[in-house]
C-alpha cells in the first residue's frame, strides 16, 4: 500500500494507519461482522470520486458533470440485480442501519408498529430497539429464539403478528446462526396485512452464493450492508419489488441523504463483480465449512455452542458452563492475538458489558486462506485460552502459535 503522501503531511494519522495494517496481520479476526476487502475494492473507495457530488440518480442528477459516476452507479445497480435476482436496487444508502431507515421512511409514519428480532435474542439496533431511532419514532414489539432449540420461535411470531397487527415485520439478525425461513416469515406477514422486511447484513454473501435459501421472493424490502460477509467497501442497499421503487429512492435521497459517497459505490460496483465471479461461491462454501469446524472444534472440546452448531458464517460460545464471562474471555483471547467480541446469549442473566458468551465468525480468517485444519487449531488455542485466563505463561505460548498462523497467511496474498 502506498502511503508516501500521508506519511510525510500527517505523521499522526500514517502511524496509526501502519498500527493498523499491522493489527490486521498479526492477529485472528474472528469478529463476524468483517472482513478484508481486495486491493481493487480499496483503490476504488481511495479514489478520486471522493471528491465529486451527485445528488440525485443516474440521468437524474442536481448537479454537472455526473456522466462517470452515472456509469459507476448504473453498474453497480446492474450487478446487484444480477447477484440478487431484484427488481429494484439502491446503491446509495451509506450503511446498513440507513439502508433500514429508508425503508421505514417509506412506508411508515411515526407511531406505526413494527414486529422485529430482539436485540438481546441476536436482531439489530435499528429493529426497533429503545436506544435506537426505530425505537423512538415507532411502536415496537420483539419475537426472540426458543429457549430449548436457540432457533427463531415461529409460533411466537405468528402469534405476536396476530396479536398486535404491526405494520410492518423485520427479519435479520445479526448473531443468529440458524438458516432464517423467510417463506414462513413472508406468510405471516401477509396473514395479518404486514410488510416484509428483510435485512440479511450478516448473510448477503451466503444468499447471493446461493447457500442460504434467499428472501427476495418473499419479502417487499430486503436490505443489506456491503462489508460482512459481501466482502465490499463499508456500506448499504435496498432491493425492492418494482412498485416500491421510487418510494425507496425518494427515502434515501433527498429524504435521509444529500449527495451519495460516489467513491463507495465504485468499491461497491468492484466488490459485486468480484461476487460475481466463481471464485466467490467458493470463498462462501469455505466461510460456511470454516465455521463448522470452528464450532465442532469447540464443542469437542467441551464447549456449548448455542443452538447446538451453526449454518452460517457465524456462531456464539455460550461459556455459561465455564467459569469466566463474554468479557473476559474476549480480554483473555485478545492478549494472544485473537480479536472476538462479547455478546449477550438469548436469555442471558449478566448486563450487555459483560455477557456469558463470545460471537465468533469466519468470513475475515477465510479471506485470508485459513482452511478446516486451522480452525481446528484455533479451537484448540481458545479452548486453551478460556480454561486458563490468568495464566501468562500459556497466554504467551498461544500467542507464539497464533502469529505463526498468521505469518503463514498474509492478509493480501489472495485478495
Ligand atoms: C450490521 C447490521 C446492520 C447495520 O449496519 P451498519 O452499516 O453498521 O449500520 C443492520 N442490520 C443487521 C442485521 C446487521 O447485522
Amino acid at each position: 500500500m502506498n502511503l508516501e503522501h500521508i506519511k510525510a503531511k500527517d505523521p499522526d494519522i500514517y502511524a496509526a494507519l501502519i498500527n493498523e495494517i499491522k493489527r490486521e496481520q498479526s492477529k485472528i479476526l474472528l469478529i463476524a461482522s468483517e472482513n478484508y476487502v481486495s486491493r481493487a475494492v480499496l483503490e476504488a473507495q481511495g479514489s478520486v470520486l471522493t471528491n465529486k457530488y451527485a445528488e440525485g440518480y443516474p440521468s437524474r442528477r442536481y448537479y454537472g458533470g455526473c456522466k462517470n459516476v452515472d456509469i459507476i452507479e448504473n453498474l453497480a445497480i446492474e450487478r446487484a440485480k444480477t447477484l440478487f435476482n431484484a427488481e429494484h436496487v439502491n446503491v446509495q444508502p451509506h450503511s446498513g442501519s440507513q439502508a433500514n431507515m429508508a425503508v421505514y421512511f417509506s412506508v411508515l409514519k411515526p407511531g406505526d408498529s413494527i414486529l422485529g428480532m430482539s436485540l438481546s435474542h441476536g436482531g439489530h439496533l435499528s429493529h426497533g430497539a429503545s436506544v435506537n431511532f426505530t425505537g423512538m419514532f415507532y411502536k415496537t414489539f420483539f419475537y426472540g429464539v426458543n429457549r430449548e432449540t436457540g432457533y427463531i420461535d415461529m409460533d411466537e411470531v405468528s402469534m405476536l403478528a396476530e396479536k398486535h397487527k404491526p405494520k410492518m415485520i423485520v427479519v435479520g439478525a445479526s448473531a443468529y446462526s440458524r438458516i432464517i425461513d423467510f417463506k414462513a416469515f413472508s406468510e405471516i406477514a401477509k396473514s395479518v396485512g404486514a410488510y416484509l422486511m428483510s435485512d440479511i447484513a450478516h448473510i448477503a454473501g451466503l444468499i447471493c452464493a446461493g447457500l442460504h435459501p434467499s428472501p427476495i421472493p418473499y419479502s417487499d424490502f430486503v436490505t443489506s450492508t456491503t462489508h460482512k460477509t459481501m466482502r465490499g467497501p463499508r456500506g448499504g442497499m435496498i432491493m425492492c419489488k418494482a412498485e416500491y421503487a421510487k418510494l425507496i429512492d425518494k427515502a434515501i435521497f433527498p429524504g435521509i441523504q444529500g449527495g451519495p459517497l460516489a467513491h463507495v459505490i465504485a468499491a461497491k460496483a468492484v466488490a459485486f463483480k468480484e461476487a460475481l465471479e466463481p471464485g466467490f461461491i467458493e470463498y462462501q462454501k469455505s466461510v460456511i465449512s470454516n465455521a463448522k469446524a470452528l464450532s465442532e472444534g469447540l464443542i469437542n472440546r467441551g464447549y456449548k455452542i448455542f443452538s447446538g452448531g451453526t449454518d452460517n458464517h457465524l456462531m456464539l460460545v455460550d461459556l455459561t458452563n465455564k467459569d469466566i464471562t463474554g468479557k473476559d474471555a474476549e480480554e483473555a483471547l485478545d492478549k494472544a492475538g485473537i480479536t472476538v467480541n462479547k455478546n449477550a446469549i438469548p436469555y442471558d442473566t449478566k448486563p450487555p458489558t459483560i455477557t456469558s458468551g463470545i460471537r465468533l465468525g469466519t468470513p475475515s480468517v477465510t479471506s485470508r486462506g485459513f482452511t478446516t485444519k486451522e480452525m481446528d487449531e484455533i479451537a484448540d488455542i481458545i479452548s486453551k485460552l478460556i480454561a486458563n485466563a490468568n495464566n501468562e505463561r500459556l497466554i504467551n505460548e498461544m500467542r507464539i502459535k497464533t502469529t505463526t498462523l498468521c505469518n503463514g497467511f498474509p492478509i493480501y496474498n489472495n485478495l
